[in-house]
């Protein structure tokens, strides 16, 4: 079956997208850790970040630096942290996390909760942002 991230590809449900090119698709993640916690996801739907291979995950890392150039200008955070982390949705992803502290990437720490509006709002402030 689909993962939820594929289904979101193929527009078959919503997500909020800011980029994407013909392997990666960049969408807010809907239980942010900050305003701006983006996932960078693979086109193709593999499980696990390391089986990709090397070209992949060099184009992968050059698409999130467009992304993570957006999300500081965006957000003002000191720095954009980056995660693999892949337990809940098996499908390769980064988490790019605006962080003012270590602590902002923790991933135990509660999640924002963020209306629909907000959401739009710094979907549309990412999509003007990346060049
Ligand atoms: P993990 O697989 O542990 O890296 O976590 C998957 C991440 O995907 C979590 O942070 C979820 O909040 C996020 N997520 C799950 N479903 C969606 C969705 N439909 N749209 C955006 N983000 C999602």
């Amino acid at each position: 079956m689909a993962s939820v991230f594929t289904k979101i590809i193929n527009r078959e449900i919503p997500g909020y997208i800011v980029a994407e090119d013909d392997s990666f698709i960049a969408f807010l993640d809907i239980n942010p850790l900050a305003k701006g916690h983006t996932l960078i996801v693979s086109k193709k739907e593999i499980d696990y970040f390391f089986d990709l291979e090397e070209d992949v995950l060099a184009a992968m890392m050059v698409f999130s630096k467009r992304v993570a150039l957006a999300i500081k200008k965006v957000t003002h955070c000191k720095r954009v942290g980056v995660a693999v982390i892949g337990f809940e949705v098996p499908h390769v992803h980064l988490h790019l996390v605006p962080m003012n502290s270590m602590t902002d990437i923790n991933f135990a720490n509660p999640k924002l909760k963020l209306s629909k509006e907000e959401f739009l709002e710094m979907t549309h402030h990412l999509q003007a942002a990346i060049k």
